[in-house]
């Protein structure tokens, strides 16, 4: 991944542009709290465990609860009835309830499972990491990124690992025969996709009070090197965001495979494009828009997929913007101009939409093209239309106006609106909604 294209194009996400569940199947309920509780057998390579999921009903006669289908062999019951049925259908895991929920009402949907978990969970004798399929590992839902729910997660795992996950770190008991449980909870709720964690025969690098590295096969030295601007990124994003760091602390989990993926506190981080630090300290984009989605992609997350250029877009515009300030506006111009060629392809091969278009693409290339290439183009068109002032503080309100909450297209355009005075219907209009 020595092109920059690999940076612009960072994050597995796009990958949730699979099938969808037909509409009679969607669930009219929302998550509350998951507590899960995993306990991962690296000589089987069997993961096993228990989730408590609370819930509330947002219909009268709720009797079917549905997320996306996974690997693990699920027993269910409903606050402690038995007689929960369990099915999968095509690509949607179903729950059918022992007794209808009446609109509001709060039920907890206790969860126990165990399987071989495959889709972009990385599962070795020494290591386990999700990807982007998080809800390989748990029961949820990937196509609901409106969906926000505080997390409990405990990990029961060898003596001598060492583990990250979303949140707080909490506590770490003996749990018997050489195992060790450790606990952590997020309290700021999250979309489930981003509730992504790792375990392994970690060393571990601090690279600040607040921000560390779990790493293997690697000596600190190089890891210091690789990971040495991560303090000035963050400086820079929470100049622009008005707005700390969202969490306490910012873990980078470097991987040997499988896509770069941000996480609630923490981020997957490629080895590939990481040691490209080592002999080009400029080749630092790929840690810089993971960490950005810190800000834009979790603590503000699209409320739906049809608009993750939001998320895209805004980090890897945030990504060029950092390097002008780190680098020089020479390395600003070179983010924009990779953004340039992903849409040139787009408008080249007919696929030129508008970036909230819900149509579905042919290929998640031609979706990457307009999320994560378009979008840097209009943001960049943005500024400067605007003009560095208004742009700015038009960034700012958006992040802070939205933090811990989901958004749309809409958000943007009213505080860029807010910010500059100005109508923006007609440019939101031509890039953003279309006809
Ligand atoms: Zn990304």
């Amino acid at each position: 991944m020595k092109s920059t294209v690999a940076v612009a194009l960072a994050c597995s996400i796009g990958l949730v542009f699979g099938p969808v569940a037909s509409a009679d199947l969607m669930p009219a309920f929302k998550p509350i709290s998951y507590d899960v509780r995993l306990t991962p057998d690296f000589a089987t390579g069997v993961l096993s465990g228990v989730e408590y999921l609370r819930f509330q009903s947002l219909s009268d006669g709720l009797d079917v609860l549905s997320f996306t289908a996974n690997p693990l062999a699920v027993n269910a019951t409903l606050d402690g009835l038995a007689g929960v049925t369990v099915t999968t259908e095509g690509n949607r895991r179903i729950f059918h309830l022992p007794r209808r929920l009446a609109n509001g009402e709060v039920a907890t949907l206790v969860m126990s499972f165990a399987g071989r978990p495959r889709r972009d969970v990385v599962f070795t004798p020494d290591e386990i990491h999700t990807d982007y399929f998080t809800c390989e590992a748990m029961i949820c839902d990937v196509d609901r990124p409106g969906d926000r729910a505080t997390l409990q997660l405990a990990l029961t795992l060898p003596t001598g690992m060492d583990a990250v996950a979303p949140g707080e770190f909490v506590s770490r008991e003996p749990a018997g025969s050489g195992l060790e449980t450790w606990r952590w909870r997020e309290d700021r709720p999250y979309p489930s996709y981003l509730y992504g964690f790792a375990a392994g025969r970690y060393a571990r690098a601090e690279l600040g009070p607040s921000l560390g590295v779990l790493y293997s096969g690697e000596t600190p030295e190089r890891v210091q090197t690789m990971f040495a601007n991560t303090a000035h990124m963050v400086a820079f994003y929470e100049s622009k965001a008005g707005m700390k760091l969202p969490e306490s602390h910012y873990t980078q989990v470097l991987v040997d495979h499988n896509g770069n993926q941000e996480d609630a506190s923490l981020s997957m981080i490629e080895k590939g494009p990481a040691e490209h630090v080592l002999s080009d300290p400029r080749a630092d984009g790929m840690i810089a828009h993971e960490l950005a989605h810190q800000w834009w992609g979790n603590l503000l997350t699209c409320s739906d997929w049809k608009e993750i250029w939001l998320n895209e877009g805004m980090a890897g515009f945030m990504t060029a913007a950092y390097k002008e300030r780190q680098w020089d506006r020479a390395a600003y111009d070179h983010e924009i101009a990779v953004a340039q060629k992903a849409w040139d392809a787009a408008k080249k091969s007919g696929l030129d939409e508008p970036l909230s278009w819900s149509g579905t693409y042919p290929s998640l290339r031609d979706e990457r093209r307009i999320a994560y290439g378009k979008s840097m183009i209009f943001l960049d068109t943005l500024r400067t239309e605007l003009g560095d002032d208004a742009f700015w503080r038009g960034v700012r309100r958006y992040t802070q106006a939205n933090a811990g909450r989901s958004v749309t297209a809409k958000d943007l355009q009213k505080a860029f609106e807010a910010a500059s005075g100005r109508d923006l219907s007609t440019i939101f209009q031509n890039w953003v909604y279309g006809n």
